[in-house]
């Protein structure tokens, strides 16, 4: 439903990929004012037809009138550079905007990168988000944001547009903490989930009633839910790339060599996502792993 105009907010929206033009959508359906820029521009200008957004023409464009610009690319180098870099963000900046960042980065990045923007009296928030698109899609993502409190209720109205489960979950950088761990769980969980069906074929079992028992019992998880079926049907239609899988495990063990912990069991799907990707499934969902799974046992389910 759309908003009154008292609290309608003019976004910046910087990334219309699978998940940023999902959630830009639903920005513009809740009635704020959209100013978009994306690296293809095609995609701006067809988001901005079926949407009735502005096109901008770089990302200082899609800033010099926002409220709040929210970005949502691929990593930090990128985040980095539509924020900070020529014709960023920061170039055309309103006194007191607020950047969102919404992609999952390190958590080292987040900090620097608000650092920086604080020099420039930017506000910054780090609000990366689980639930792939369908969730994008239907506005019903988790959204887990770091920075101060007063900022977060300023991206509030936002969150909610975009958002089921809105959380402020301590400082700057600890979205992205609590992002990267989990995500690394989601990993390791779809790849156990692969081996456990690939165990019951091994061993003559209904893996229908192997899914349904798991499903209703102590094996159940999201993962089981969402990717035993692609995995089972070898149908890789991506809902997540498998590489920023890879990015995200990778950024998981950095942030826990960084605190002085380890985590063998990303280690070892860091292993099995590397070789998917040197395998050229790099762009594919997920699901994709259960290829190397199937390759290191030489069998198919
Ligand atoms: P995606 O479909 O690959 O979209 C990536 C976006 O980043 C596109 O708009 C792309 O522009 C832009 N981009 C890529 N390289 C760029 C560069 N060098 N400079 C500026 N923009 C650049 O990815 P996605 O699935 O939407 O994921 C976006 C973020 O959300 C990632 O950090 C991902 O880890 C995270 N995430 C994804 C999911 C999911 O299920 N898909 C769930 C939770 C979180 P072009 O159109 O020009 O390529």
């Amino acid at each position: 439903m759309a908003l009154g105009d008292d609290r309608a907010m003019r976004v910046g929206f910087i990334g219309l990929g699978i998940m940023g033009s999902r959630m830009a959508a639903n920005l513009a359906r809740a009635g704020h004012e959209l100013t978009v820029w994306n690296r293809t521009r095609a995609k701006a200008q067809e988001f901005a037809t079926a949407h009735g957004a502005t096109v901008a023409d770089d990302p200082a464009g899609a800033a010099e009138r926002a409220e709040v610009v929210v970005t949502m690319v691929v990593d930090g180098a990128q985040v980095e550079e539509v924020l900070l870099g020529p014709q960023g963000v920061a170039e055309a900046a309103p006194s007191g905007l607020l950047c969102v960042d919404m992609s999952t980065i390190a958590p080292r990045d987040a900090r620097r990168i608000g650092a920086a923007l604080a020099e420039r009296d930017v506000a910054f928030v780090d609000a990366p988000v689980t639930g792939s698109s369908p969730k994008a899609q239907d506005g019903t993502l988790t959204i887990m944001a770091g920075g101060t409190a007063a900022d977060f209720e300023r991206a509030r109205p936002l969150f909610d547009a975009m958002g089921e489960v809105v959380l402020h979950v301590g400082e700057l950088g600890h979205g992205q903490t609590i992002k990267v761990i989990n995500n690394a769980v989601a990993a390791v969980n779809t790849a156990v989930v692969g081996q456990a069906l690939l165990t019951g074929r091994a061993a003559g079992v209904d893996l229908e009633a192997l899914e349904r028992v798991m499903a209703a019992g102590s094996g159940a998880s999201a993962m089981l839910a969402l990717k035993a079926r692609p995995m089972r049907e070898h149908d890789y239609a991506t809902l997540f790339k498998l590489e920023h899988m890879l990015k995200d495990v990778r950024l998981c063990l950095d942030t826990a060599a960084d605190a002085g912990a380890s985590f063998p069991f990303a280690e070892q799907v860091e292993r099995i996502l590397a070789a998917a990707t040197d395998g050229g499934l790099g762009e594919r969902d997920f699901a994709a792993l259960i290829e190397i799974v199937e390759a290191e046992q030489g069998t198919r389910l």
